[in-house]
């Protein structure tokens, strides 16, 4: 009995190894007798060569569906680089018109770049999309920017004018605060970046608002006073958005202790600007929290209490507010 079990067993393996063979019909015809044969005895292998073959059709269904799919994939992209070819070719036309009619009634090309750097960027936000193949909305930004340039750059010499530079940092610093985050997010960066990307963003748009101060004092031909006013204010300017960042991103604390910390520092940030901003340009424009009298009050006589009255109690408030929440946090967390 024991030998006969292990006879069976035996010929199950060897069944078991000609089933890939036999289900793919390239074992000899004697093989095919006897896995048919032993098929019909043995339900155990009958069930496994079942099972083969349903995975076999699965794995076969997978791959005409991904052929389906990729065969799909290439009709669709071919269909949309031909709009965006035509949207092109539409685009070009009235290149062409101005290009003729700017040569015949100006006997040189003038406006026409005018025309060309519009259309250029009407092409960056049309035919962009459609023709890029990956990372088309990166492309569309890239080329959206560079062509605004361009237009300003033709304005900027067509008129004779020396505002280039502040209007090109202007539109960058713009479009920075907009797109940067989604940008960063979705180029590839070095490896020792690529968990700093908030802290790149942050960087990228700090140096874009200096370039636009620098920008600004080149044209408006700033001296001394333009340059230390302009940094100065800049520069306190900064460190409310920074110290977001750094509280959100880096401090590792309870939500409602950061919340707490943003919530006093706006308060310190809006109480104390006025006073920065008469201190550095040495020009009193009233509004000091000094002036602040919360005893006699401050009236419409007295402009300058009142306004100070209104930045201490914004001050009172917000550490008031921000305490609480630092408390809260605090007792959360033991
Ligand atoms: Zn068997």
């Amino acid at each position: 009995m024991i030998v006969k079990m292990k006879e069976i067993k035996y010929e199950c393996e060897l069944i078991r190894d000609l089933l890939p063979l036999y289900q793919d019909g390239v074992c000899s015809q004697s093989s095919q007798k006897a896995v048919e044969e032993h098929l019909k005895n043995c339900c155990n292998c009958a069930q496994m060569a079942e099972r083969l073959k349903n995975y076999e059709v699965d794995e076969v269904l997978i791959k005409e569906k991904n052929n389906v799919l990729t065969t799909h994939e290439k009709k669709e992209r071919r269909k949309t680089v031909t709009i965006g070819m035509i949207t092109a070719g539409v685009l070009f036309v009235p290149v062409i018109v101005c290009l003729i009619c700017n040569l015949a009634i100006g006997h040189a090309l003038n406006w026409f770049f005018i025309v060309l750097a519009s259309l250029i960027l009407v092409a960056s936000i049309t035919v962009l999309p459609l023709v890029a193949e990956r990372k088309k909305w990166i492309w569309t930004i890239f080329g959206f920017t560079c062509s605004l340039l361009f237009l300003l750059l033709t304005c900027c010499i067509y008129t004779g004018g020396s505002w280039f530079l502040v209007a090109a940092a202007g539109s960058i610093l713009g479009l920075s605060v907009l797109l940067a985050p989604y940008v960063v997010g979705n180029i590839p960066l070095p490896r020792f970046l690529q968990n700093k990307k908030g802290l790149v963003v942050m960087i990228w748009d700090t140096v874009w608002i200096y370039l636009l101060i620098a920008a600004c004092g080149i044209f408006v031909k700033g001296e001394y006073f333009y340059w230390h006013t302009g940094l100065c204010i800049t520069t306190y300017c900064l460190w409310l958005p920074w110290f977001v960042f750094v509280v959100c991103r880096y401090f590792k604390m309870d939500k409602l202790i950061k919340s707490g910390l943003i919530v006093i520092a706006g308060g310190v940030y809006t109480a104390f600007t006025n006073d920065v901003i008469c201190k550095v340009t040495g020009i009193n424009q009233g509004g000091s929290i000094f002036d602040a009298d919360m005893i006699t009050g401050g009236t419409i006589d007295r402009l300058e209490a009142l306004n100070g009255n209104i930045l201490l109690t914004v001050l009172i408030l917000s550490v008031l507010a921000g305490g609480i929440l630092i408390l809260a946090g605090l007792k959360k967390k033991s």
